[in-house]
């Protein structure tokens, strides 16, 4: 049995999920955009929810850029 990978990112810890860093939104409505779509800052197609800062996102391309960056600093701090 495999204990669940936990990852810290910006002082806030999150489960790893099938390698990709999954954030808990349930219950912050604040990442809700107001149901007035925006273009993604990611992949730029309509989206709803918004980040910390404010900008639209989805939930899953900002889990993405999340995973990608952190696996990138696992790279370095390896070598
Ligand atoms: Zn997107």
């Amino acid at each position: 049995m495999s204990a669940p990978l936990i990852v810290t990112y910006q002082g806030e810890r999150y489960r790893l999920w099938h390698g990709r860093l999954v954030l808990d939104w349930h219950k912050k409505r604040e990442h809700w955009g107001g149901g007035r779509a925006r273009p993604c800052r990611f992949c730029r197609r309509p989206c709803r929810l918004i980040d910390d800062n404010g900008q639209p996102v989805h939930k899953v391309c900002l889990e993405l850029a999340i995973t990608a960056d952190l696996l990138s600093r696992t790279e370095e701090s390896a070598a």
